[in-house]
Parts: C-alpha cells; sequence; structure tokens
C-alpha cells in the first residue's frame, strides 16, 4: 500500500453552494436598538472605506464560503462577509457593530470544524481576516510581525528567503489568528511551548474600537489572558513572534496498519518521557477508521529538529515497528508542514473534542477500542470515518507556558508529562448529522471517564481541538477562571462583544 492509498483515507470532495440574492436596503441606525444583519451590512457599506463587503449573491462569497474545513461551517449563510483590509477599519466596524448590537463572527483560517465556531447564520455577518495579510520582520530580523488572516504556509514562505521559521502550525493550511489564539501546538512546542506562549506583542482591536498593545510590560493582564482567551477580549490584528534559525530536519510521515497501535502507542509513551533528556522532537500517533480501505490505519508524524535520523535515545526502538509506508527523510521543516496540510484535508462535516490524561502506555490504545464500539455500528453511513490522534504535553512544553508572564491554561510540571488526545468525528450525509453528532458526545464521555476510572485524567481541555460543548474556560481553573472574568471586566466593562458569536464565553 502507498501514500495515495493512505491519503484516501481523509480524501473527500469539496463543494461549493449556491446563493440567492439579497435586496440592499438603507437604514438609520440609533446607537443600542437591535436591528437585522442585513441591515447592518448595508450601514457598514457607508462606514468602511477599505473593506470589501460581499452579499450571497456574489461568487467570490461563495468563495470564501467553500474555504472551511468543515461542511457545517461551509453551509451557514451570513447575511454579508466583510473582510477588512486595514485595522483601522476593523476599528469602525467593531466600534458600530458593538453600538449598535449587530451580531458576527470573525473567521481566520477557518480550520475550527464545530458550527458557528467562525461563521454565522443569516442573522449576523462574518468578518473574514483574510484581508488582513502582512508580514514584516522587525528588529534586525530577531521578530517578525503577522497579521492573522495569513496562512502558516505564507508565514513560512516569507521567512523561508531570509533563512527563518517561527513556532506555527504543524499543518501548513492552518490560520494564524485561530492557532495563535487557542494556543497552537507546532513542532518545536516540545521545548518552546504552544505558538501562544511565544508571542511577544498583541496589537488587538477592543470592544469600543480601541486600537491597543499587549505585551509583558504594557496591559500585561490583557497579555496573560489573550494566551488561549478565545472570543471574549478582542480581535488581534498582529502576533509578533521571535524568528528562529530555519532548521533543516529530520522528519515526514510513518504509516502502519491498525494492529501496530498498542506497540506504537507504548513508543509514545517512551518517547514522551525522554523528552526530558532530548527535548527536540515531535511525534503523533494517529489511529483513522477508513471507509475507503474498510480498515482501520495508523499515521505517525515525527520531526526531529536537526537532521540526524532516528537520533537516540529520543527515537530508539521505533525503528523496530515496520511501517508499510515511509516518507522519513532530511528535508526544511516547511515541507513537513505542506505534507502534514496535504493528509488532512476538509470539506466533511467533522466533530473535533480534546482530552488529556498522564502520560500512558495503554491508556490510548483502550480508548481506541472504546471507539470501535461506538462508532462500528455507523461506519456504513456516507462517508463516516473516525479517528484518535495522541501527541505529547510534555513537562517541557508546561514549562515553556509559564515564561513570559505565564499563560491562563491552569497547566503544572508537578503533574507530570501529559498526552493530548483529538478525537475526530467525519460524515458527508447532513441527515446523519444527529446520530453522529451524538456518538461524538458519547465518545467524549467514554474517554473521560476511562481517563478518570485510571487516576489519569487532567481537567485541561485543549482549545484548539475543543467542541463548542467541552467546558474549555472552565477547564483552566477556578483561580484563572476568576482572573480572566476579571481582566474580561476591565477591558469590556458591558460585555459589548457578547454580539461575538463564536468561540468559548467567559
Ligand atoms: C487540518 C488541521 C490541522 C491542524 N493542526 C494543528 C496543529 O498542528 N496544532 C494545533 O495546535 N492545532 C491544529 N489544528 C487546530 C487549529 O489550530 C484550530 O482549528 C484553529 O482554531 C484554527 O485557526 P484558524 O484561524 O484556521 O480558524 P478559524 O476557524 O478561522 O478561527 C478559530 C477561532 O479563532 C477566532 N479567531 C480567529 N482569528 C482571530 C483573531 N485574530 N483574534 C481573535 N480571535 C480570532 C475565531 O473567531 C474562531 O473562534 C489543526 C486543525 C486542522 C483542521
Amino acid at each position: 500500500m502507498h501514500t495515495g492509498a493512505y491519503l484516501a483515507l481523509f480524501a473527500l470532495a469539496t463543494r461549493s453552494f449556491a446563493t440567492t440574492q439579497q435586496p440592499l436596503q438603507t437604514q438609520t441606525f440609533d446607537e443600542g436598538v437591535r436591528t437585522t444583519a442585513l441591515q447592518c451590512c448595508n450601514a457598514l457599506e457607508d462606514i468602511l472605506t477599505s473593506s470589501t463587503i460581499l452579499y450571497p449573491a456574489s461568487s467570490k462569497y461563495s468563495a470564501q464560503s467553500s474555504t472551511y474545513y468543515s461542511l457545517e461551517q461551509a453551509a451557514q449563510k451570513p447575511a454579508c462577509r466583510i473582510a477588512p483590509a486595514t485595522t483601522e477599519d476593523l476599528s469602525r466596524l467593531i466600534k458600530f457593530a458593538t453600538a449598535t448590537r449587530c451580531e458576527f463572527a470573525v473567521r481566520a483560517g477557518g480550520h475550527m470544524s464545530w458550527e458557528g465556531s467562525s461563521n454565522i447564520g443569516p442573522n449576523g455577518f462574518t468578518i473574514d481576516l483574510g484581508g488582513l495579510k502582512e508580514v514584516e520582520l522587525k528588529d534586525d530580523g530577531k521578530t517578525v510581525s503577522i497579521a492573522p488572516g495569513l496562512k502558516w504556509s505564507e508565514v513560512y514562505g516569507f521567512l523561508k528567503p531570509h533563512g527563518l521559521h517561527t513556532v506555527g502550525g504543524r499543518s501548513s493550511g492552518v490560520g494564524v489568528g485561530g492557532f495563535l489564539i487557542g494556543g497552537g501546538v507546532s513542532f518545536l512546542s516540545t521545548e518552546m511551548g504552544l505558538g501562544s506562549d511565544n508571542v511577544l506583542d498583541y496589537e488587538v482591536v477592543l470592544a469600543d474600537g480601541s486600537i491597543v498593545h499587549a505585551n509583558e510590560s504594557e496591559r500585561s493582564d490583557l497579555y496573560w489572558a489573550l494566551k488561549s482567551g478565545s472570543t471574549n477580549y478582542g480581535i488581534v490584528t498582529r502576533f509578533l513572534m521571535p524568528t528562529i534559525p530555519r532548521p533543516q530536519i529530520w522528519g515526514g510521515s510513518l504509516f502502519y496498519h491498525g494492529s501496530a497501535g498498542p506497540r506504537l502507542f507504548k513508543q509514545l509513551a517512551t518517547f514522551t518521557d525522554r523528552l526530558k533528556e532530548d527535548p527536540h522532537g515531535m511525534s503523533a500517533i494517529s489511529v483513522a477508521w477508513s471507509p475507503e480501505m474498510k480498515d482501520y490505519a495508523i499515521w505517525s508524524p515525527n520531526v526531529y529538529l536537526a537532521p540526524q535520523a532516528y537520533p537516540s535515545p529520543l527515537f530508539d526502538g521505533l525503528q523496530d515497528i515496520e511501517p508499510f509506508q515511509s516518507t522519513m527523510r532530511v528535508a526544511d521543516l516547511g515541507e513537513i508542514t505542506d505534507e502534514v496540510d496535504m493528509l488532512s484535508p476538509g470539506g466533511r462535516n467533522s466533530q473535533w473534542f480534546s482530552v488529556v490524561f498522564k502520560n500512558d502506555a495503554e491508556l490510548p490504545w483502550d480508548i481506541q477500542l472504546k471507539g470501535r464500539e461506538i462508532f462500528e455500528p455507523y461506519h456504513d453511513r456516507p462517508g463516516a470515518a473516525w479517528a484518535i490522534t495522541v501527541q505529547p504535553i510534555n513537562e517541557g512544553m508546561i514549562a515553556a507556558g509559564h515564561k513570559r508572564g505565564g499563560n491562563p491554561l491552569g497547566l503544572s510540571v508537578e503533574d507530570g508529562d501529559q498526552l493530548l488526545l483529538l478525537g475526530c468525528v467525519f460524515w458527508n450525509d447532513p441527515q446523519d448529522s444527529a446520530v453522529m453528532k451524538a456518538k461524538a458526545q458519547e465518545y467524549i464521555k467514554a474517554a473521560t471517564e476511562l481517563a478518570r476510572e485510571r487516576g489519569l485524567l487532567n481537567k485541561y481541555i485543549y482549545l484548539n481541538y475543543a467542541l463548542d460543548t467541552q467546558n474549555v474556560l472552565e477547564s483552566y481553573g477556578a483561580e484563572n477562571l476568576k482572573k480572566m472574568r476579571e481582566i474580561k471586566s476591565k477591558y469590556d466593562p458591558d460585555n459589548l462583544l457578547e454580539v461575538w458569536k463564536g468561540g468559548w464565553k467567559l
């Protein structure tokens, strides 16, 4: 079996969506009066000076909608889609929307899976950050200022000729905005922490439209809260990140038959433990049901941040488990992020969720077996597939999160190495949505209970993988939640950003 066959695991059809013409209306606004979404769009035509406003009849509106990762998000039809080209226009937009109570969603790369996380129905409009794409080297190349509408492929493409890289996505198609606002596990995270732990400065548009900066010395409370604060504080228009010399690495993908799962998860537990000796590697094990192959298959992306194959002791033992296909080679790190992206296409209905537990060799496979009980009766539904992907949250990653003023996640080095489980459920037919969503809920419960029964559960829920039904902000702990609420009251005392839909609200 070759890579192409494995790719079929994730293969899907891209779709475009029919649109209907909406009449334009002119309306006078009184502050505080709730208005219809279309009236909000029409009024913004007169207020915004450098934004593109698209209505459902336009082919560009359809084109933007079709690039969401999940079908359910793509199917939503906001009254209009507004793409500001400047921070100043975004500021005017937010000031107007919060004053007139116009509801909206915000989309950067559109990769969050659940319906409504970065798109909205006809009762609101969507702010598309795709018009904000500036990227600029600063401080003699030591830092890079990144606008939120870029994909990581564009950031890496800009940095490459300078021989530089930064702590961004492992899948190059993911958007900068959502990735960094929700944490961000990178190939460098085992040593450097999450992407958000590396942000040096945020430029952010607050609820009243003001444009401010937050960093370690200026608005340090807001700086802390923005590291995984979801859609509560403002829209970030610039992330200042440190650059690192672009590494030549050893990396790629290993593909196995599903039966290798128990051995591979043991290997992952050892790998995670050995990150204490050498934090320069990243590995993940993804076990997926393939409707095309009618079997389980395993994809394991691996990276070592030096051009050295199977470095000891980190990867000791991995060669004893034979893959049916390997793309491991010495390459540029950006190349590996393109490979990961190619292996993770969107375009289906999907539900993603997160469970975190103490590093353990057996629990991930037992959770996989639980999934079989839950999903196998539904394998005959069109496009039905599901996967678990397990990866380290090692002590080094947690410790990095305590630098630069810390973050609100509530993770402690004393708890030791953890594993982050991403669960994914896919299906094609909208008629199966109710049952597949119910099964996803059943699986979250079963996986959480199994981890709890064994005394391994960590209450932390990883925002970027979480489902809307998961209590992400509560999982940071009561003290951090209280602090986040106090910071919210300071920067948005009247909760004007209530009109921003999607994300997890305080
Ligand atoms: C194929 C694939 C691969 C992935 N790989 C990784 C990975 O390697 N590591 C990892 O950690 N995660 C990964 N993820 C998860 C990903 O990080 C999240 O889905 C993230 O939210 C996507 O960001 P986005 O900008 O593309 O999403 P969007 O759906 O556009 O946005 C997500 C959320 O962030 C908010 N938001 C976006 N921009 C801003 C902003 N500028 N200011 C304030 N709020 C904003 C949105 O309103 C929304 O609530 C992956 C997801 C997919 C589908």
